[in-house]
């Protein structure tokens, strides 16, 4: 009892926050230079969301969600595990989590398949893995990551990443696994919406993106990051977009910060913006705050480029800039938790 009102507390205050500032810090003055224990920080995707739009028991839901992945999170980080196995653990969850676009949630292409892309860094290291089309793989994420460990390669696509799945005794499944009625649904109306706009460059979407990612810092001071998505609605057989791309979508580096994206995937790819947030902090001196600020509300949203970013840096400051309506989105450090939706 007393943990779900901590939680709400946090939670309001945190949405309270967002309200009053573009900042996207949880703390207007993260500027703490001791590490803490760990630090986690997730997203369930950025978009069109918003209040007036929810359902009450839908919300409950996401935040129900949220809190479970940081719960899964958070207790592997307090028994040590590394900030891989952490990411590993929160991405799996929210990908067999059928409210989020990925994994079991996954959105519909045009064609009416699912198609999934998924990335990895460790920031120890800066290896990196990652998947592109896979449409019979459980979790794309356990792939991204084998590709990192268990391959000489950073990215496979398509039929030969399935089959490198299988012989990493990954669990497949029959596509149609992935269908759930309200992507289905979700797809006829981005068809009908396309019918009525012809000539438009891209397929019209539901501008909801439900991309999934996790940044996790642990008690060595290590960072892992990790995203997976079913793309966007209504996207071409083939399309990839910047979840898979490392330095698009994802990027980790323990020199700077860790960063998981989520938005519309063209301009991620286009303004590599995980990659920019982490050059600012390491080449500029920037804050984290700063950066991730200036790329997502400055840069990309002049560009026309809507989304947002989860990160942690270093000292396991935490940043959730988004320059949409709202953002599926929650941290935990040491004492302290906050989930949210929207910007207000
Ligand atoms: N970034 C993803 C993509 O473009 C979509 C999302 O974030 O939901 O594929």
């Amino acid at each position: 009892m007393k943990y779900i009102l901590l939680t709400a507390i946090a939670a309001l205050s945190f949405g309270l926050l967002s309200c009053h500032t573009k900042s996207s810090t949880p703390h207007m003055n993260d500027t703490s230079t001791q590490r803490p224990a760990y630090a986690l920080v997730i997203h369930g995707g950025a978009g069109t969301i918003r209040r007036e739009n929810m359902p009450p028991d839908k919300e409950a839901e996401y935040m129900a969600a949220l809190n479970q992945a940081l719960d899964i999170g958070e207790q592997l980080l307090q028994n040590g595990a590394p900030a891989t196995d952490v990411v590993e653990a929160v991405v799996v969850f929210l990908e067999d989590t059928p409210l989020f676009n990925a994994g079991k949630g996954s959105v519909f292409t045009n064609d009416g398949r699912n198609e999934l892309d998924a990335s990895f860094m460790n920031g120890a290291t800066r290896e990196a893995g990652a998947v592109a089309g896979v449409t019979v793989v459980k979790n794309p994420i356990r792939l991204a990551r084998a590709i990192m460990d268990k391959s000489p390669h950073v990215m496979l696509a398509g039929r030969g990443a399935e089959l490198f799945a299988i012989e990493q005794g990954l669990d497949t499944v029959p596509p149609d696994y992935f269908y759930t009625q309200e992507r289905w649904e979700s797809l006829q109306r981005a068809k009908e919406r396309e019918n009525k706009s012809s000539g438009a460059n891209f397929p019209p979407t539901d501008s909801k993106f439900g991309t999934v990612g996790c940044v996790a810092l642990d008690k060595n001071g290590h960072l892992a990051a990790g995203t997976s998505t079913g793309g966007m609605t209504n996207k071409r057989h083939g399309r990839i977009g910047d979840a898979p791309i490392i330095g698009a979508g994802c990027y980790a580096d323990d020199a700077s910060c860790g960063v998981s994206a989520t938005g519309h995937g063209e301009y991620f790819i286009r303004y590599t913006v995980a990659k920019d947030i982490a050059a600012l902090v390491e080449y500029k001196g920037l804050s984290l705050a700063e950066a991730a600020d200036l790329v997502i509300h400055q840069k990309l949203k002049a560009a026309g480029g809507e989304g947002g970013v989860i990160a942690i840096d270093k000292h396991g400051r935490i940043a959730m800039p988004f320059n949409s309506d709202g953002m599926y989105r929650g941290y935990a450090k040491p004492g302290e938790r906050a989930v949210a939706i929207y910007r207000k």
